[in-house]
């Protein structure tokens, strides 16, 4: 308002400028007739004494200030005041200054006006506080939620990949926006690592089978090389070499051969009846005396009578694997425990050791193939043992979890489905 005030005064100094006091008095009234209650106008010579007011019928008693007065005339400044009217509701800003420099002004406006205009917008504001921004709040949760609801999907699921479930997919939410979109590349991206992974392994299997003649072949040519009586002892002791390597690729193959049949037997397992009971209870016999050898407590915990259906001789090697591994990967005076308990829809194995552990950042790996842990390679082994056995338990419909912290120990449990 005193912007204002400051604005009116030059336009009034330019007015007495062109069109002298006269024009000024018409201006008054030109703006008296359009907002009368509002205005209050007086002008003043150097004396102090009143030469023009406008008409004061609705301003009640308003003094003037003579002191003011003689103050603006003596610094040529500005003066302004904020003043209640007795009777009046709203506060009144008014200005002392100079038109001319014998002419002095003095005029004001009520703030109704601008009070009346705040007071509206507190209102709305209210209003918009009240209802507006719970409901945009609302309506901003729900649309953030949806937005988020796709990308939390792929990330759970890019999680369950990270773990080895490459087979998951997105499903697709109906909405043809941005989400969509990832989701479809996402799963395009997939399914291109699918038959990428799908391409490789086919290879690894069928390279593995066509080795198997050839390998056969140099063993049998190494066998007659060592059992002839005129073979020098140098090429003797390479032929046993060479057997011996011969043995160790074809017991390599055939485990490849192995993983890529459980896994082809995802789709097709030739099930009976198997009291699990009674085959940990052979396993833990049979690694008994190895576990001793070790200087390793072997212990087991077995509930009776739990039976799934299943294949027993994969069944058989998936155990065989896990309690080879633990003895394999803890050192003498560990412990070594299997435990099995089952109710009516799951059993659950768990074998744990006190061994060297695997690193968190290769605990989602160690049942890929071939994957060997750094500090395990001194161990003998090809990888493959823990693949063909999550392999055997994915066919019987279950999984294998781990955990396991560096030089602590590790913890498989196989959890099966009864059928
Ligand atoms: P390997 O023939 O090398 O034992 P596996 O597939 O059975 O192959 O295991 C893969 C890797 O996982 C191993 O090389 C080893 O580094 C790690 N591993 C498996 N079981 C254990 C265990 N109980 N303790 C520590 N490391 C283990």
């Amino acid at each position: 308002m005193e912007q204002n005030l400051i604005e009116d005064i030059g336009e009034f100094q330019l007015l007495y400028q062109k069109k002298g006091l006269d024009g000024v008095k018409r201006e008054i009234n030109r703006d008296m007739k359009s907002d009368e209650e509002e205005l209050f106008f007086r002008l003043f010579d150097k004396d102090g004494m009143r030469i023009y007011s406008s008409d004061l019928s609705s301003w009640g008693f308003l003094p003037d200030n003579q002191e003011l007065i003689k103050q603006v005339f003596s610094t040529e400044e500005l003066i302004f005041q904020s003043m209640r009217i007795p009777g009046e509701e709203y506060e009144v800003k008014a200005v002392y200054g100079l038109i001319a420099p014998d002419t002095l002004i003095y005029f004001g406006e009520s703030t109704e006006e601008t009070e009346n205009i705040i007071t509206l917008l507190s209102n709305v504001f209210i209003v918009m506080l009240i209802i507006v921004i719970p409901l945009a709040s609302v309506l901003g949760w729900v649309m953030a939620g949806r937005a988020v609801k796709g990308i939390k999907e792929v990330s759970r699921i890019a999680s369950e990949i990270e773990k080895g479930k490459l087979e998951q997919r997105v499903l697709v939410p109906a909405q043809g926006d941005e989400i969509t979109q990832l989701v479809d590349t996402f799963n395009a991206m997939l399914d291109r690592i699918w038959v990428l992974i799908s391409e490789m392994k086919e290879m690894t299997d069928s390279i593995a089978h066509d080795l198997r003649s050839p390998l056969a072949r140099i063993r049998v040519i190494s066998e007659s090389v060592l059992s002839n009586e005129n073979t020098p002892p140098t090429f003797r002791s390479a032929a046993s070499g060479t057997i011996e390597e011969c043995d160790r690729l074809s017991q390599m193959i055939n485990s490849i051969l192995d993983v890529a049949e459980a896994e082809a037997g995802a789709l097709q397992v030739t099930k009976q009846k198997v009291n699990i009971s009674q085959l940990v209870q052979d396993a833990c016999e049979l690694f008994e005396e190895v576990a001793e050898q070790k200087g390793i407590k072997l212990t087991c915990r077995l509930q009776k009578d739990c039976y799934i259906y299943g294949n027993i001789q994969e069944l058989q090697r998936m155990l065989a694997n896990l309690l080879d591994n633990a003895i394999k990967y803890t050192l003498a005076n560990g412990q070594v425990s299997v435990a099995l308990t089952c109710n009516r829809q799951n059993i659950e194995i768990m074998v744990l050791d006190t061994g060297v552990g695997i690193p968190e950042s290769d605990q989602a790996r160690v049942f890929d193939r071939f994957f060997r842990c750094d500090q395990s390679r001194t161990h003998d082994g090809f990888g493959l043992g823990l693949s063909y056995s999550r392999a055997v338990a994915h066919s019987h419909g279950g999984d294998i979890e781990l955990s396991s912290s560096l030089e602590k120990g590790s913890c498989f449990i196989i959890k099966l489905p009864i059928t």
